[in-house]
């Protein structure tokens, strides 16, 4: 079966990516770090989603010498300037922490520091860069995704990860956590580049 490699740590996103490629490249196995070689992932230094997402996939490539893809993700709020942006993963600050920790701090800190916005400002978007590096290519293939939407008062929901829970798409009264996977798979930022991705990397594992 033709192989691609997708680097991310991020179980729940890994999951989410799995998800929305199988249904575009059903006959291309999507390989996680787990089913590779151990390696140094690379930190994301960059200060653009593109271009740490790019850091990952060149690395990947170097790594396992498989076409490969990566994605820098994060939610962009309106009233802090685009922030926490590139910084979503790490918000508040406790990188180490187990996942679901890390993501309840910043879900707090999120809420905390928009207490005082009202309902009117509190617009945001989840950006998502997917970045596809080719062996033997100079070229980082680069997509983007944008899903706006605002920033609730409370958590709600338990389906997606991070941030979905304070997240409600434009059009939409129920968060990115209380949608089913599809549907948030159909709107989503991630589901948005990845669809736009799909053909060149069926074009491209098919020669390799
Ligand atoms: P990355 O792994 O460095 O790309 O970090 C992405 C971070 O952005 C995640 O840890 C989440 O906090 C946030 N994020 C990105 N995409 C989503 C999403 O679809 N739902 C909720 N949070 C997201």
């Amino acid at each position: 079966m033709r192989q691609v490699f997708l680097a991310s740590r991020n179980a729940k996103k890994l999951e989410e990516m799995q998800r929305i490629l199988a249904e575009h490249l059903p006959d291309v196995e999507v390989l996680g770090l787990d089913d590779v070689a151990p390696y140094d992932e690379p930190a994301e230094t960059e200060p653009t989603f593109e271009g740490n997402a790019a850091l990952k996939a060149r690395a990947g490539v170097l790594a396992t010498g498989l076409p490969s893809l990566a994605d820098d993700s994060g939610l962009c709020v309106d009233a802090l300037n685009g922030m926490p942006g590139v910084m979503s993963a790490r918000w508040a600050g406790l990188a180490d922490a187990p996942r679901q920790e890390k993501d309840d701090a910043n879900n707090a800190l999120l809420l905390a520091q928009l207490a005082d916005v009202p309902d009117e400002r509190r617009g945001a978007a989840f950006v998502c860069a997917v970045a596809f590096a080719v062996p033997g290519e100079q070229h980082t293939h680069l997509v983007l995704g944008r899903m706006p939407g605002r920033v609730i008062r409370e958590t709600r929901g338990d389906g997606g990860f991070g941030y979905d829970v304070l997240f409600c798409a434009e059009g939409h009264d129920v968060t990115s956590a209380e949608l089913p996977a599809a549907d948030k798979d159909a709107i989503s930022h991630r589901g948005q580049a990845l669809r736009e991705i799909a053909p060149l990397v069926a074009r491209v594992v098919s020669t390799h």
